[in-house]
């Protein structure tokens, strides 16, 4: 029922984790996915290379790209430009997760988690925004997290730049509306990512007992609630913040 042929999609952070298979499912949805990464080419590459198995005219394009770097952002999207003269849809999922207790939290670790979790979706959206507005249709989804939604110990700035993004996609939803933009976000609860690999080794039991449906989310289980909420079943949806986190935020 989902049908994404000739839609042009561009996936932040799109070499690993959700990006990956998120990437991965789009163009089984028949769109032209456009991957972009930061310092991973070698996975960029892998996971071209698994869309080029899909179907034999699938259109894939990796694009380097530092999203909290605005001028980087900016050559991106000139590209994009370039080659497709349009985007439909931006998932905004590049993100990082790093620990930093509030008492010796350095002004480089805030500027970065900041940097790349709520500036980059500033500047992809404001690059998008344009582009989807020449085009008079698009669709957004940011990235979030559980820790918007509840707060995160000893990650509080990770959580507030999530939460940031929970405010610029309820403004953003009333903004581009009137160009036919939808913006809505994902929270996603823990998933099996190269970033939560580690924090899962350790206390996996722990987390699974935290969530009713007793376990970790795998990437897909991620990708496909934000291919819905870009697709044309999700055609009314604008300003939702979607959970998708097997009922964690409930009992934790
Ligand atoms: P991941 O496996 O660590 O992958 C992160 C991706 O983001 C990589 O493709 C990485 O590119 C890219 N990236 C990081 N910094 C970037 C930058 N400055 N510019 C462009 N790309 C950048 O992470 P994940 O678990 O898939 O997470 C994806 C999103 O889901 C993030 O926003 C994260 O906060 C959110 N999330 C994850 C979890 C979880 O438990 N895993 C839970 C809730 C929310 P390179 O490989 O090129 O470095």
């Amino acid at each position: 029922m989902i049908d994404l042929k000739e839609k042009v999609v561009l996936i932040t952070g799109a070499s690993r984790g959700i990006g990956a298979a998120s990437a991965l499912l789009f163009a089984e949805a028949g769109a032209k996915v456009i991957i972009n990464y930061n310092t991973n080419l070698q996975k960029a590459r892998t996971v071209a290379k698994r869309i080029e198995k899909i179907q034999d005219n699938c259109e894939v394009t990796v694009i380097k790209a530092d999203v909290s770097d605005k001028a980087s952002v900016s050559k991106m999207f000139a590209k994009i430009r370039d080659k497709f003269g349009r985007l439909d849809i931006l998932v905004n999922n590049a993100g990082i997760w790093q620990m930093a207790p509030i008492i010796s939290i350095t002004d480089e670790e805030l500027r970065a988690t900041i940097e790349t979790n709520f500036i980059g979706t500033v500047n992809c959206i404001r690059e998008a925004a344009n582009l989807m507005r020449e085009n008079g249709t698009g669709v957004i989804v940011n990235v979030s997290s559980t820790a918007a939604r509840r707060g995160e110990a000893f990650y509080s700035h990770y959580s507030s730049s999530k939460a940031a993004l929970h405010g610029l996609t309820k403004s953003l939803a009333v903004e581009l509306a009137p160009y036919n933009i939808r913006v809505n976000a994902i929270a996603p609860g823990w998933v099996n990512t190269d970033m939560s690999k580690k924090a899962i080794q350790e206390k996996g039991s722990k987390i699974r007992e935290k969530i009713p449906l007793g376990r970790i989310a795998e990437p897909e289980d991620i990708a496909g609630p934000i291919l819905f909420l870009c697709s044309d079943l999700a055609r009314f949806v604008n300003g939702a913040i979607l959970d998708v986190n097997g009922g964690s935020v409930l009992v934790d």
